[in-house]
């Protein structure tokens, strides 16, 4: 299957889930994760009309950046506080924000560069060690915390990883969980807290993700197949 059906498939998929919550497909805004694929395989997404692309690591955005059509980039990987003075005039969103240490990192470099940064905060409600994320109570500080000390910061909204399910119906309550603290913060709008992301659902948890209310799927092996992790053991 090419990467222009897959990308239909996937889009047909969410364009039902979305109606099945009252909503339209075009409300889930679709993102293809890159990761570990080539400038060619992503190019071939955005000439099917991928406007959005993921990566979870820095080194691979900057190996890509220059050889990728025009498309917006997202950072939805854990991001480590040295590194990100090489990816801020290069992303609109980092969905991967866990600590006030790295959102003033991110506040620092963007001030530099005379911009605002979209972000969200990675959310870890069913509190597994092996993960990032705030817990859904250390959520609400983080969020006022940024607000207050990070001007050059603007909190978009929320993202999340489930944990594995063999069945995704079983994880239907932790997306339900992170779309009710989403909700609160997204009745009231400020400058720094703006919500209008809840980046959840992946390839095999997309579907029930949209049908408990995220906006934003980031899909990956669905669109491109599966990833080569050998190729990157340099
Ligand atoms: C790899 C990755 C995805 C995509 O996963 P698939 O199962 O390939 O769809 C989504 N989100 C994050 C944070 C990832 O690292």
């Amino acid at each position: 299957m090419s990467i222009k059906t897959n990308i239909q498939y996937v889009r047909q998929l969410r364009d039902a889930a979305a109606e099945r919550s009252g909503r339209k497909g075009s409300d889930v805004l679709l993102v293809a994760v890159t990761k570990l694929h080539s400038p060619e395989e992503i190019n071939e997404a955005i000439d099917a009309g991928i406007t959005d692309i993921g990566e979870n690591k820095v080194q691979e955005i900057l190996d890509k950046y220059d050889r990728v059509k025009p498309v917006r980039w997202h950072l939805i990987g854990h991001l480590q506080t040295n590194k990100v003075k090489y990816i801020i005039d290069k992303v609109c969103l980092i969905h991967s924000v866990d600590s006030l240490h790295l959102a003033k990192e991110i506040d620092k470099r963007a001030a530099q560069h005379g911009l605002v940064m979209d972000i969200l905060i990675q959310v870890n409600s069913a509190e597994e060690e092996s993960k990032f994320g705030v817990t859904t109570r250390e959520a609400d500080q983080l969020i006022a915390a940024i607000a207050e000390q990070c001007p050059n910061v603007r909190i978009r909204g929320l993202m999340c990883i489930a944990p594995f399910a063999e069945n995704p119906d079983d994880i239907r309550q932790y997306f339900a969980e992170v779309k009710q603290i989403y909700d609160n913060y997204a009745a009231e709008k400020t400058d720094r807290i703006d919500f209008s992301y809840l980046s959840m659902g992946m390839t095999h948890d997309f579907e029930v993700a949209i049908e408990e209310g995220s906006n934003l799927i980031r899909v990956g092996t669905a669109i491109f197949g599966y990833r080569d992790y050998r190729s990157e053991e340099k």
